[in-house]
């Protein structure tokens, strides 16, 4: 499951929001004063490893991380570096902080 993070552009109030799927089409609104005009923050994609329903799905070390270059890619965006850091390391077997699977 997607976590996007936002930005309100009205009252500034950052939230996140959970999607079911990546084609979602659900349209974020600010939890705080139900705006619509918000920003997505790309930077806080997670790994999403946990919820994953495949149990076998993570030993291959190569499909960590894979959604994440997808998202990113089909949003036009350029990875930064920390994150491609972060998904080289865990397939390297080095876990990023926090995720504990
Ligand atoms: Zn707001």
């Amino acid at each position: 499951m997607p976590i996007y993070e936002y930005k309100c552009t009205e009252c500034n109030k950052v939230f996140e929001m959970f999607f079911k799927s990546y084609s979602s089409n659900k349209t974020p609104e600010c939890t705080s004063c139900e705006s619509s005009q918000v920003s997505k923050l790309i930077s806080s994609v997670t790994f999403n490893v946990k919820s994953n329903s495949d149990a076998g799905y993570f030993s291959d070390s190569s499909n960590i991380g894979k959604h994440v270059e997808q998202s990113f890619s089909k949003h036009g965006l350029e990875m930064p570096n920390s994150v491609r850091k972060s998904i080289d390391n865990a397939r390297k077997g080095k876990m990023p902080k926090g995720l504990d699977i």
